[in-house]
């Protein structure tokens, strides 16, 4: 089959000889349960990799939202803010534990806008709700404005919570990593995710308490005692010891996979940006993206309904593109939920386009999506 014709994915997992061995090798350790010494090595990984103090292995990065927010006490009644740009799994949690999420808008960024955060607080607060938790979120990589949103918060007793499940790799201020900017960091390792373990997650923190918390809740919640003791409410959401191996052997070559995935958003903007009315995200002021996802948005007032004319132009050639994420305040699921709105999220869901992002691709492949674009667009 010539190249030209190949099919092309959104973010594929890359998976090396050296991850099949580390799992062959896992398996025949004989820890094959949710505990053992991969799943240490890879939690102390993490934690060094982002230089946080503690990093606890889960299920998924969902569990450790959960995780995360029940630690901090979120109930009924309670409001927690979101950014209404982002994954339902961000929000999830939240309606697990009987509170409601509340949505905020995004900046220039394409993250919780800063600016509408005392507004939505105040708001909140005069309904007589509390504001438990705020889940800033980085979005495709791209880190949070975390000092403005401190700034905004730091005379209020609010948690905040680190949704890094895109970020791992990236970095805000001071080239801090991302999952590192709140009480608690969240990351995923889904199989879509810059480094996989086909399913998984991580809490991260500097708390100690709060990791032993997440850890002994992760098991059941089961006391230390010969028979088992529960004096509290447990869930099932360890990361098995296997898929630690396969997330340790990823996370060896993660600098690697973030410079080729920067490396892919360079070629798209070297072709796409210097077409007027053409946009591919790029680093915020303060930070610097993992680009796990190459987006672009196309200005309305040239390109009528660009973003599903490329899409269906490039499927149709068997490339895979995706719209953003559908904000959450036009979810029907939260139709019921509060939001503070600029019209940002909307905007950004009718223009933009997630294009392929894989580590696979090379400059060949991202010329001939860009050609197909730029066809699209009649450009
Ligand atoms: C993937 C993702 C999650 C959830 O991670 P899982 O490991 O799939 O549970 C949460 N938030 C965001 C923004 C994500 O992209």
């Amino acid at each position: 089959m010539s190249k030209s014709s190949d099919r092309l994915y959104l973010s594929p997992p890359s998976a090396t000889e050296d991850d099949i061995a580390a799992v062959v090798e896992s398996m025949r350790s004989g820890w094959l349960a949710p505990t053992g010494p991969d799943l240490a090595a890879f939690e102390s990984d993490i934690a060094n990799y982002l230089g946080a103090s503690h990093a606890v292995g889960l299920a998924s990065g969902t569990s450790a939202i959960h995780l995360a927010l029940r630690y901090v006490g979120v109930g009924p009644g309670d409001s927690v803010i979101v950014p209404t740009m982002t994954f339902a799994a961000t929000v999830f949690p939240i309606v697990y534990l009987g509170a409601s999420p509340v949505f905020l808008d995004v900046d220039d960024s394409w993250n919780l806008d800063p600016n509408l955060l005392r507004q939505a607080i105040t708001g909140i607060a005069s309904s007589g709700s509390r504001v438990a938790a705020i889940i800033p979120v980085d979005l495709y990589g791209t880190p949070a404005d975390y000092t403005s949103i401190r700034s905004a918060i730091d005379t209020l007793d609010v948690c905040l919570v680190e949704d890094a499940a895109e970020g791992l790799g990236g970095s805000g201020p001071d080239e801090r990593k991302l999952g590192t900017f709140g009480e608690a960091g969240v990351l995923s390792f889904n199989g879509n995710k810059i480094i996989t373990t086909a399913g998984g997650g991580m809490l991260v923190t500097d708390n100690s308490e709060l990791a032993a918390k997440t850890r002994f809740w992760a098991t059941q919640a089961r006391e230390r005692s010969p028979w088992y003791e529960h004096r509290e409410v447990g869930h099932n959401y360890r990361l098995s010891n296997l898929l630690a191996a396969l997330g340790r052997s990823q996370l060896r070559r993660i600098d690697g996979e973030v410079a080729k995935r920067r490396q892919i958003r360079e070629w798209y903007r070297s072709r796409l940006s210097v077409v007027d009315g053409i946009l591919v995200q790029n680093d915020p002021s303060w930070g610097r993206s993992n680009a796990w996802l190459s987006v672009v948005r196309f200005d309305p007032d040239r390109y009528h309904d660009a973003a599903r004319c490329v899409r269906e132009r490039l499927a149709a050639s068997r490339i895979e593109s995706r719209p953003v994420w559908k904000p959450m305040h036009r979810q029907p699921v939260f139709a019921s939920a509060r939001s503070f709105l600029s019209g940002a999220a909307d905007a950004l869901f009718r223009d933009g386009l997630c294009l392929p992002s894989g580590t696979s691709l090379d400059e060949e492949d991202v010329d001939r999506v860009c050609s197909l674009v730029l066809e699209a667009l009649g450009v």
